[in-house]
């Protein structure tokens, strides 16, 4: 199996959502449904030193992330019905819809926020890595969006080798929960 996976260049992102939109947009989700996100952090204060001067020591930063298609995805294993599953071929974590009964416990055990629950449905949906667009040799909504080309999609392995293999930041949970299908060029401000 040839796993797929997200590389985010997080030092590069300037937290514009094209991602989101692009991906609201092909996915034709309503108000609220969001299976890419853009965090926006902000850290640090503004004092007044001596001379009544102002000293900042602000540090702000942007994460884009959908779902990262894990290695051992929480959503999987507690999912009762078999609905969320990961595909043999590619590591695509998906939900079938026919199987999905709604109960939202792929969503309360994901660490990352990634299930996406649709109220007009009444069911689970999320990322599933634009597979279509890929079948048809097509890059993914949000990765053709990106002005600055800070999201790349593809093999893992390829990603890990031209990009490293940090996959959790300042914000984010630790990766031994499910081993996330990540890799992230961290921002300056969001080292651990
Ligand atoms: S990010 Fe969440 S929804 Fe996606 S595979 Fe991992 S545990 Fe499942
Ligand atoms: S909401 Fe659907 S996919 Fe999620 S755990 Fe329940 S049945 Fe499974």
């Amino acid at each position: 199996m040839t796993q797929l996976g997200f590389y985010i260049d997080q030092a590069r992102c300037i937290g514009c959502e094209a991602c989101v939109i692009a991906c609201k947009d092909k996915n034709d989700n309503p108000v609220g449904v969001n299976f890419r996100r853009v965090y926006s952090f902000e850290e640090g204060s503004f004092t007044e030193d001596k001379n009544g001067s102002f000293i900042q020591n602000i540090q702000s930063y942007f994460l884009s992330i959908s779902c990262n298609h894990c290695d051992e995805p929480k959503c999987v294993e507690n999912c009762p019905t078999t609905a969320m599953f990961k595909r043999e071929e590619d590591g695509v974590v998906v939900v079938d819809q026919d199987k999905c009964v709604g109960c939202r416990y792929c969503e309360w055990n994901c660490p990352y926020g990634a299930p996406q629950y649709n109220e007009e449905l009444g069911k689970m949906t999320k990322c599933d890595l634009c597979i279509d667009l890929l079948e048809k040799g097509e890059r993914p909504a949000c990765e053709g969006a990106c002005p600055v080309r800070a999201i790349e999609i593809g093999p893992i392995d390829e990603l890990r080798a031209k990009y490293g293999n940090v996959s959790e930041v300042k914000g984010l949970p630790t990766a031994s929960i499910t081993k996330p299908n990540l890799v992230i060029n961290t921002h300056k401000d969001a080292s651990e």
